[in-house]
C-alpha cells in the first residue's frame, strides 16, 4: 500500500468516512483522471493544518505510476488538485452503543478514520454515546498494517476490540495473541487483539453481534470493489 498526504488550509475540513476526489497533476497522461480516495486521518482539533492522508492499493493506473514515481526515495512532492469532501456513513457511529467497522485492505482508510474520530471523543469523553467498539480487519500480511500499529495500541487501551484476519502465508503460532485477562490492569478496560488465519466470516460476525449485544448496534464497512459503504 501507498501513503500519500496532502497538507491543505486549515479551513479544509473533512469527516470521517469521507472521500475526495484527486488529480495527480504532474504525472504525465494519468494527470488528466480523477480519482476518488477515502482519507484515513480525521482533521486536527485545534484548527492547524490538516493533512489528508490518503493509503491506497496499488493497481496499474495511477496508483502504479505514483509508486514508480516515489520508488527508492523517502518523499516526493506532488501537485494535486482536490476535489471534496463528498460521502461519509449514512448516520454518526458515535450515536449507537455497539460498533463494528469492518474492512479488508485499503478499505481500511474508511475504518480507520471512523476509529480515529471514535477514539478522539473516548479520550474526551464527550458526545459519545458507544461502549463496546470491535474494529475487524482482514489484510494479507499483518506487515501491512505496521504504520497504524501504535493508534491500535492506543484503541486496545481505551478497551477497543482489534480483531485481525490474516489471508496468505501466516503463522499463527508465532503471533502471541494478547490474554485480556493478563493485560487487565484494575479497573482499566481490558485490552484485546485477536489474530486468525483466512478471511472473515461477516455473516457470523453480524449474527453473533446480534445474539450478544443489547442496545443499539452499528456496523460500518466499505467495500472498494463493489464502490459502497454500508
Ligand atoms: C468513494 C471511493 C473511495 C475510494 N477510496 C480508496 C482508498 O481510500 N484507498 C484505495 O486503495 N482505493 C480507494 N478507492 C478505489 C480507488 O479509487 C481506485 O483503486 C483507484 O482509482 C485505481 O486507480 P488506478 O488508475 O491505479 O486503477 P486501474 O489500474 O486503472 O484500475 C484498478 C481498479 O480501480 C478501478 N478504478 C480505476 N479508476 C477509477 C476511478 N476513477 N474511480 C473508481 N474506481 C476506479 C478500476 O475499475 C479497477 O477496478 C476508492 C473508490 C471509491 C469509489
Amino acid at each position: 500500500m501507498l501513503q500519500v498526504n496532502i497538507t491543505t488550509p486549515p479551513h479544509v475540513k473533512w469527516a470521517a468516512g469521507q472521500h475526495y476526489i484527486i488529480r495527480f497533476l504532474n504525472v504525465g497522461i494519468h494527470a488528466f483522471s480523477s480519482h476518488p480516495f477515502t482519507v484515513a486521518s480525521i482533521p486536527s482539533a485545534n484548527g492547524g493544518k490538516n493533512d489528508l492522508e490518503l493509503v491506497f492499493a496499488v493497481h496499474g493506473g495511477i496508483t502504479k505510476r505514483l509508486k514508480d514515481a516515489v520508488e527508492g526515495k523517502p518523499s516526493k512532492a506532488l501537485k494535486v488538485w482536490v476535489d471534496g469532501p463528498y460521502g461519509g456513513p449514512p448516520a454518526p457511529v458515535n450515536q449507537y452503543d455497539h460498533v463494528y467497522l469492518v474492512a479488508g485492505g485499503s478499505g481500511v482508510t474508511f475504518t480507520l478514520s471512523l476509529l480515529r474520530d471514535l477514539v478522539r471523543q473516548m479520550n474526551n469523553a464527550k458526545g459519545i454515546k458507544c461502549s463496546h467498539v470491535e474494529f475487524i480487519l482482514a489484510v494479507k500480511s499483518p506487515d501491512t498494517i505496521s504504520w497504524m500499529e501504535n493508534e491500535l495500541a492506543g484503541a486496545r487501551d481505551l478497551g477497543v476490540n482489534i480483531r485481525l484476519h490474516v489471508t496468505q502465508g501466516y503463522d499463527l503460532n508465532e503471533e502471541k495473541t494478547e490474554d485480556p485477562e493478563a493485560e487487565s490492569i484494575d479497573d482499566k478496560p481490558k485490552v484485546t487483539q485477536t489474530v486468525a488465519l483466512g478471511r472473515p466470516d461477516i455473516p457470523a460476525i453480524v449474527h453473533q453481534a446480534c445474539r450478544s449485544n443489547i442496545g443499539s448496534m452499528a456496523i460500518a464497512g466499505w467495500s472498494y470493489r463493489l464502490g459502497m459503504s454500508f
